[in-house]
C-alpha cells in the first residue's frame, strides 16, 4: 500500500483541515501519511485523540531556512509536538509571520492595493503559520486579481514589490531542533535547489535523510538523489507536498504516493 511523508493543512497553508487530510487519507487507502505544515505542529494536535485505524499519521513539520539565493526546506519526522525547545522556536517563528504579514500589506497599501489584516485573518481561519499564500487569497478575494499564482508573479514573489521575507531558522539550527525534538532530520524536495555543494553541506551538517520523490523531480533527479542517498546512508523519503490547492498537482491525495517500504524505514527508526 502507498503513503505520503509530505502533507500541509489549513494549521498552514493547505486547503484541507487535518481532519479532512485523515478522511481523505483513509479514503485513498494510504498506510503512511506525515502531516509536514510550516513552522507550525498545531494541525497534529488537533488530531493527537482521532483514532485512525490501519492509518498511521506521522508527526512532521518543514522548515523553511536562512540561506542565500537558496531555498533550502528541512522536514522533520516523529518529533515531539511537546518538546518546550521546539515550541518556544515555533512561537517566534508565528508571531514573526503576523507581524511580516502586516509589512507585506503596509507594502501593498503604498502599491495602492488595500488589504485589511482581519480580512486575511478570517482566510487563514484555524491557521497558525500565517503565509503569503492567505495574502494572495484576500487579493484575489477583493478582485484586484484572478488567481493567487498571479498575486505572486505581480507582488509578492521572492524579489517582488511587496516581497518581505519572515524569520527562519539556520539549517544547522533547524536540523538540531528536529533531532532534540527526538525526530528525522530531511531535506525537502533538493530539486528546488539542486546544487550538489549546496546538498553536500547539508549532508556534513548532519541531515538524516532526503526527499528523493517529490512531484517536481525528474526521473533524472530522483535518481541523481537516491544515489546520494544510498552513498551517506540516509533515510529515503518522499511525498506530494499536497496543499489541496484547485490547479496544483496533485488536487487529490493518493494521487502520488511512495512505496510502504520507505515509511516503514523512517518510522523503525524511532526509538
Ligand atoms: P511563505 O511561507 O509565507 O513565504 O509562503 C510560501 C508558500 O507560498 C509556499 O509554501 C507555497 O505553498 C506558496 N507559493 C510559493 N510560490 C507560489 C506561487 N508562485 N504561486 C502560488 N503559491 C506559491
Ligand atoms: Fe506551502
Ligand atoms: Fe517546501
Ligand atoms: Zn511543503
Amino acid at each position: 500500500m502507498p503513503s505520503d511523508l509530505h502533507i500541509h493543512t489549513t494549521a498552514s497553508d493547505g486547503r484541507l483541515s487535518p481532519q479532512e487530510i485523515i478522511l481523505s487519507a483513509i479514503k485513498a487507502k494510504l498506510s503512511y501519511i506525515a502531516i509536514t505544515d510550516h513552522d507550525t505542529v498545531s494541525g497534529l494536535q488537533q488530531v493527537s485523540n482521532i483514532n485512525t485505524g490501519n492509518l498511521s499519521v506521522i508527526s512532521g513539520i518543514e522548515f523553511s531556512t536562512d540561506y542565500p539565493e537558496y531555498e533550502i526546506h528541512i522536514l522533520g519526522y516523529n518529533i515531539n509536538i511537546y518538546n518546550t525547545q521546539l515550541q518556544q522556536t515555533l512561537d517566534i517563528l508565528v508571531s514573526d509571520r503576523q507581524k511580516r504579514a502586516e509589512r507585506i500589506l503596509a507594502k501593498l497599501k503604498k502599491l495602492g492595493f488595500i488589504v485589511g489584516y482581519d480580512q486575511v485573518l478570517r482566510i487563514a481561519g484555524t491557521a497558525s503559520a500565517i503565509g503569503r499564500p492567505h495574502i494572495a487569497r484576500a487579493l484575489v478575494e477583493k478582485g484586484y486579481f484572478k488567481s493567487v499564482s498571479q498575486v505572486f508573479e505581480q507582488l509578492i514573489g521572492y524579489n517582488g514589490p511587496a516581497y518581505e521575507p519572515h524569520y527562519k531558522l539556520k539549517v544547522p539550527d533547524a536540523i538540531n531542533l528536529i533531532k532534540n525534538a527526538g525526530g528525522k532530520a530531511v531535506l525537502a524536495h533538493p530539486g528546488l535547489t539542486n546544487n550538489i555543494e549546496v546538498i553536500q553541506w547539508v549532508i556534513e551538517n548532519g541531515i538524516d535523510g532526503i526527499e528523493v520523490y517529490h512531484p517536481t523531480h525528474t526521473t533524472d533527479q530522483e535518481q541523481f538523489f537516491l544515489q546520494i542517498a544510498k552513498t551517506n546512508q540516509l533515510f529515503i523519503t518522499g511525498g506530494s507536498d499536497y496543499h489541496a490547492i484547485p490547479g496544483r498537482y496533485p488536487e487529490k491525495l493518493g494521487e502520488y504516493t511512495i512505496p510502504d517500504s520507505l515509511a516503514r524505514m523512517l518510522n523503525a527508526a524511532q526509538e
